[in-house]
């Protein structure tokens, strides 16, 4: 009854533990090539690799005897007996990557050692040898996948779009490239080059990879202790970002994920990081005798074992807080710079200091740029006049049914703010942070931000349907620099950001230039705005156009409405409140929360009942 599986089957078997999609692919190849000594490595994809997945290298090559065993399973150059196992000190070992690929895949490989005259070139599919034959090719191995999962037609089904397998790919170069500064690597998709990595030091290859200007921000750690040494980077706080993209972990040259390091490193950041940002950037290195960490626990090996884990943690965590103490990243005083005292020092002799003089400016008036805001609004959102719908309309339960059509015909002409507004219009603000006005069934309570938000929101989408918004040219036009993936996101919402208002230009290098902003976003830094915005569509970039525009959309609106909390002029507070109600979904923030709450009558008489 029993029978030994067919080798293409068990191929078939493997490749499913080894490879689930082309970054998988590239991942093993990649390994092939720094495993073969390569110092320059070329990866052009097709497709983000489903069409075309080739990796070229300048490594050892393979004779044709070779060339042809490396396609069994099994069949490795880089152990021969068990205890090499100890030792491995290569990427590969189980000999299965190139079996498995070839038995999902059509695969062609052309190699030559250096000192051979011609090259061997093989042609594989789904695990037939189709052609063998010699040629002519440069010293080196080039392997080329094409069709990928051609055969395995479930597994192709479950392939993302191109921007997520792109990007699963390009993090795989990265893990490789973060490890080889001396070896160079270029990145070509769909024949433009993403990445194009000149052999280097470490510090540099991180800033050429991760494309933007992390140099003021990276710290050095590094430790030796009798366990393990540890060396690499950390991002200063201020750079930590809301989703974990720079974080990097790797023993002997190997990438590997440890949410348990990562506590370590993240623990050590404590209260330095921003709100909502809690994910600092690292670069860190592990070498250790090899017989102390276990590779072979994962088909993939993305998972380590470690044989100190508990004191490794420790010697990790003190090694990033003393970095991070040794930059004196201590949160430090952001005040406004502009015409700051030069700070005095103080000699051995000097007269006491004397205390600080409050110096106040009797015509500062913090409320001004709000006050410009309001009128903004005000003379831009034409009151439709529905206060009438509004408090008239304004029963227990009909609340907010004022979604009257805004047809743009009908829609009056923008009419001044009355002077004085009519007492039933009067508001009331909480702390800056809530506006109270009565209506007819009771007390409202007004969000201040979330409204804010509802009205930016629908205002950007509106704008995103009839272009033609104002744009505020910058005075000094910011310059930003991309991850190439970033930058290839950035095209696709290019249009979208152009017909709200933003004038952000492509400049060359993975670089653009923000030339202007929507006059509706005054208080955005346009800069922190778009990166915030790409790390979200990051996480999202299967999604269909409308969708993305809705996260701009929400992106942009939360951004803008800020977190001021001085408290508004009447006459803003009501220039809000008029906006808030002419939306189309007055009573729910962009993100679906409430924007305001009803204090019934009854509830209020309730109280006063004794
Ligand atoms: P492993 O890397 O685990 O040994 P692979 O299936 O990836 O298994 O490769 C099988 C063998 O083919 C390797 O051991 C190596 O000898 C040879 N080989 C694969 N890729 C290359 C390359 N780019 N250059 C030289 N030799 C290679
Ligand atoms: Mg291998």
């Amino acid at each position: 009854m029993i029978q030994l599986l067919p080798d293409y089957i068990a191929n078939q078997i493997a490749a499913g533990e080894v490879v689930q999609r082309p970054a998988s692919a590239l991942k093993e190849l990649l390994e092939n090539a720094i495993d073969a000594g390569a110092t320059a490595v070329t990866v052009s994809l097709t497709d983000a690799g489903r069409t075309l997945l080739q990796v070229v290298d300048n490594g050892c090559g393979m004779n044709a005897t070779d060339a042809r065993m490396a396609f069994e399973r099994h069949a490795t150059s880089k152990i021969a007996q068990i205890d090499d196992l100890n030792t491995i000190a290569t990427f590969g070992f189980r000999g299965e990557a190139l079996a498995s690929i070839a038995a999902v895949a059509d695969v062609e490989l052309k190699t030559r050692r250096t000192d051979d005259e011609t090259g061997a070139c093989i042609r594989i599919s789904a695990s037939d040898v189709t052609a063998q034959e010699r040629t002519a090719c440069a010293a080196g191995t080039s392997v080329a996948v094409r069709n990928l999962f051609f055969n395995v037609p479930a597994r192709r089904k479950f392939l993302k779009s191109d921007s997520v397998e792109l990007r699963h790919a390009v993090v795989e170069l990265q893990r490789v490239a973060l490890c080889y500064p001396a070896v160079s690597f270029r990145l070509l998709h769909n024949a433009t080059e993403l990445y194009n990595l000149p052999a280097t030091h470490l510090r540099q290859r991180i800033l050429n990879l991760m494309g933007r200007d992390m140099n003021q921000w990276l710290l050095d750690v590094h430790v030796e202790t009798s366990v393990v040494r540890i060396r690499g980077f950390v991002g200063r706080p201020e750079g930590a970002r809301r989703t974990a993209g720079d974080q990097f972990f790797f023993v002997n040259s190997r990438f590997f994920k440890s949410p348990y390091f990562q506590r370590a490193v993240t623990n050590a950041y404590q209260q330095l990081l921003p709100p909502d940002r809690a994910y600092p950037a690292f670069f860190i290195y592990f070498e250790l005798p090899s017989d102390k960490i276990d590779v072979n626990i994962h088909p993939a090996k993305i998972e380590i074992k470690f044989a100190d884990e508990q004191v490794i943690f420790q010697i990790l965590h003190a090694a990033v807080r003393e970095a991070l103490g040794k930059f004196a990243v201590v949160p430090s005083i952001d005040f406004d710079t502009e015409g700051a005292p030069v700070m005095p020092v103080i000699r051995k002799g000097d007269p006491p200091v004397a205390p600080p003089q409050v110096r106040i400016d009797p015509f500062f008036n913090p409320f001004e740029e709000e006050k410009k805001k309001a009128a903004q609004w005000a003379a831009r959102e034409p009151s439709r006049g529905n206060w009438q719908t509004l408090y008239g309309g304004l029963t227990q339960n009909a609340a907010f049914d004022i979604d009257a059509p805004a047809s743009e015909t009908d829609s009056p002409a923008p009419e001044p703010l009355p002077e004085r507004l009519p007492p039933e219009r009067a508001c009331v603000q909480l702390k800056g942070k809530y506006l109270l006005t009565p209506v007819k069934s009771g007390l409202m309570f007004i969000d201040r931000r979330r409204a804010q938000q509802r009205i930016l929101y629908e205002r950007f989408l509106k704008n995103l349907s009839a272009p033609g918004t104002e744009v505020q040219q910058e005075i000094f036009p910011q310059t930003v620099v991309l991850s190439p993936v970033d930058y290839t996101l950035f095209e696709t919402v290019a249009d979208d950001l152009k017909q709200i208002g933003y004038d952000i230009r492509p400049f060359g290098n993975n670089t653009v230039v923000i030339n202007g902003q929507p006059a509706s976003a005054p208080a955005v830094d346009a800069a922190q705005w778009l990166e915030d915005l790409l790390a979200v569509l990051h996480e999202n970039a299967d999604d269909l156009k409308r969708q993305r525009q809705e996260k701009l959309a929400v992106s942009f609106a939360k951004a803008a409405a800020g977190n001021a909390r001085e408290p508004l002029t009447p006459l803003e507070a009501q220039a809000l409140i008029d906006s808030l109600f002419a939306c189309r979904e007055p009573a729910l923030s962009p993100e679906g929360k409430p924007t305001l709450q009803i204090v019934s009558m009854e509830e209020i008489d309730r109280k006063f009942l004794k």
